[in-house]
């Protein structure tokens, strides 16, 4: 008999109040969503009252199909009635069908946050809670309850005695600070599961010391069944218990999920790292590379030895198989890697070729010198799937560039403003035809990029939707100069993304040469005719 584990999102209230993150009312909406199809039980959608973007998401709420949507807020202030405070107000008219309300449980910030009496704080809960649960469900969110159950543990429970007996559905421990270590955590829930059998428990996590994740399996342990997380770990700080990498641990680890049922189905959690990546896109972000079980890097393998083990079988190197959280397997190529890496990069590219071929010796020759100088293929899968395709013939001759200029101008405009102007200069063939290309950017690469792709004849309809989404420059020195390699990622109305690279003493070479392979790249992946 398997008991069942409740999730609890907070992407769109905790994980909005992340430095830099300003979610707008459709991207509330697609996260949304986006977490109903991996089937968490609890989404809770912001803080009515407090904005006005959490007020219009409440105001037409997601329609999820099977998450319960729920309104963040607190407990009432002190000196008004539950029926004339404002706050609980705004929360009681959200038409969500759980309410969520925080209070605190830690003498401490009694005095010193709220300066009421204490007995003060524990009427407030209770008229709080009581007053929400006459209409819906209500959450309790125990502020601190670790430290303050460190400090004062038994005014730290008889906060959460207040609640439950108010009629909370769920009294959920926070740690709050994030810096309760998971022993800690374990001992204290167990405490509180003694001293309150009835109640349901559930834990919220900050990762101020890295184990927000081992503290919500802490307290799993130790009794608790709701695990109040964010998608990607996403939150002020250091972040909230990272609920991908709880998910995937609860349902793919035997000690847990012999004893614990998410209700999330094995195909659901195939949506795990493409959710991942859609929080990653909505915030305009790289993703996390080394993240577990999601990150592009988590199933990498790059040294000779490794990779040719896990042709064998992909358990000598991997804990987990990577399809499992929709995530997959990459074969990097670096320098330390022999004819049985690219092999197997060449295979998960489905390029059939005998490794005895010649051109197989070359390939590895030219990516080895090509490394050398700089070149990472390992972050420009693009870059290096071109390098193979063309060593093999594969690639045909879409365009060649006769020239380009650039200029980057400083001046004053009409209104007496200084403003710096970039416009690049482009002379390409492509398809038997000439163009003389002239655009211009918000920078020289910019610049570059919009006039190499403003008309190129027949290929121009493939690159409407070629868009860059990220461009990191490295000054490298090695050798006897220094040299500058650009890494540029690219993406397309689909949802492909590829990387490529460029290395050269220059800037604007080393960035031309990846913005050239990206066009290609797409132009061959999309099916361009030569
Ligand atoms: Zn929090």
């Amino acid at each position: 008999m398997r008991e069942g584990v409740t999730l609890y999102d907070t992407t769109l209230r905790d994980g909005a109040q992340t430095q830099g993150v300003d979610f707008s009312v459709e991207d509330k909406r697609i996260i949304a969503e986006a977490l109903d199809r991996i089937g968490v039980h609890y989404i809770e959608g912001g803080w009515p009252g407090a904005n006005p973007t959490d007020d219009a998401f409440f105001a037409d709420p997601p329609a999820l199909k099977r998450a319960r949507f729920t309104a963040f807020g607190m407990t009432k202030r002190s000196g008004r009635s539950a029926a004339n405070d404002p706050g609980l107000a705004a929360l009681l008219s959200s038409r969500a069908p759980a309410l969520c309300l925080v209070g605190k449980s830690w003498d401490y910030q009694v005095d010193v946050a709220l300066g009421i009496p204490r007995s003060e704080n524990l009427d407030n809960i209770s008229e709080s809670i009581a007053a929400a649960a006459r209409a819906r469900e209500v959450l309790f969110d125990a502020e601190h309850f670790f430290d303050g159950y460190r400090a004062n543990a038994d005014y730290a429970f008889s906060a959460i005695k207040a609640a439950q007996d108010a009629g909370a559905s769920w009294i959920v421990l926070c740690d709050t600070n994030g810096g309760t270590l998971p022993e800690d955590v374990y001992r204290i829930v167990s405490e509180v599961k003694l001293r309150l059998p009835n109640a349901r428990l559930g834990v919220h996590a900050h990762n101020d010391t890295e184990q927000a994740v081992a503290v919500s399996l802490a307290a799993l342990r130790g009794g608790a069944r709701q695990i109040q997380g964010t998608l990607n770990g996403l939150g002020e700080r250091c972040g909230n218990a990272n609920l991908c990498s709880i998910l995937a641990t609860l349902m793919l680890k035997d000690d847990y999920a012999s004893r614990f049922d998410t209700g999330v189905t094995a195909d659901a959690l195939k949506q795990l790292t493409p959710v991942s990546r859609l929080l990653d896109e909505i915030l305009n972000r790289a993703p996390n590379r080394h993240a577990a079980y999601v990150g592009p890097s988590a199933f990498a393998h790059k040294g000779g030895l490794h990779v040719s083990a896990v042709q064998k079988d992909p358990a000598t190197y991997e804990h987990v198989p990577p399809e499992s959280v929709g995530n997959r397997r990459h074969i990097l190529v670096s320098d330390q890697a022999g004819r049985s890496a690219i092999m197997a990069r060449l295979a998960a590219l489905g390029i059939e070729v005998q490794s005895s071929d010649k051109r197989i010796a070359r390939l590895l020759e030219d990516v080895k010198s090509r490394e050398f100088l700089g070149y990472a293929y390992d972050g420009a899968e693009a870059s290096f799937e071109l390098l193979a395709r063309r060593a093999l013939g594969q690639v045909p001759s879409y365009f060649t560039v006769e020239s380009f200029r650039v200029m980057v101008e400083r001046r004053h405009n009409a209104l007496g403003n200084l403003v710096t102007i970039s416009e690049a200069v482009v002379k390409v063939n492509a398809g038997g035809e000439t163009f003389h290309n002239v655009a211009t950017g918000n920078g020289p690469v910019n610049a570059l990029d919009h006039a190499l792709r403003k008309d190129l004849g027949r290929y121009s309809s493939y690159l409407q939707d070629l868009r860059l989404v990220d461009y990191k420059v490295r000054i490298l020195t090695g050798g006897t100069e220094a040299v500058t390699r650009v890494m540029i990622e690219s993406a397309d109305a689909a949802g492909n993304r590829w990387s490529t690279v460029g290395v050269s003493e220059n800037i604007m070479d080393a960035s031309f040469e990846a913005l050239s392979d990206s066009i290609c790249f797409k132009l061959y992946r999309d099916g361009a005719p030569s």
